[in-house]
């Protein structure tokens, strides 16, 4: 079943957002609610409701290899290269995955903290 999320409308043009990035592949665009000063939400141009949907062919392991490339190119743009940046992809609720389609979070602009402090 192809979901419709808010995704499918930004990646449309039918609802606004600040893209910063697009290519034929993915749509990279500012998080409505940044968790940092740079929260970029990369984007496949196609609908994949998350990783584990991702099937083993070559376009989407492409695909993956690419949205974590464009993530590089990003933070290039973003000027927080040398400073530091973190990706994370959430996948279903334990994750908290709030947007039922395929996304990296970008984040940076500050210290982030560690990433492994969390409650059991
Ligand atoms: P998830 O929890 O699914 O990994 O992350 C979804 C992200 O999408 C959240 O960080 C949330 O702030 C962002 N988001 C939700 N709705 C919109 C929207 O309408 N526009 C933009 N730009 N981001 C959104």
């Amino acid at each position: 079943m192809n979901e419709r999320t808010i995704f499918h409308e930004i990646i449309s043009g039918e609802v606004n957002s600040k893209v910063v990035y697009r290519d034929h592949l993915v749509t990279a665009f500012e998080d409505i609610r940044p968790k940092s000063p740079v929260h970029i939400l990369i984007v496949p141009n196609k609908y994949i409701k998350n990783l584990n949907s991702i099937k083993d062919t070559e376009n989407q392991k492409v695909l993956l290899g690419h949205m974590i490339f464009i993530c590089s190119k990003i933070a290039k743009i973003k000027k927080i290269q040398d400073t530091g940046y973190r990706l994370v992809m959430n996948c279903n609720k334990d994750a908290g995955q709030e947007i039922d389609y395929l996304h990296i979070h970008l984040v940076g602009g500050k210290p982030l903290g560690s990433f492994l402090e969390m409650k059991k």
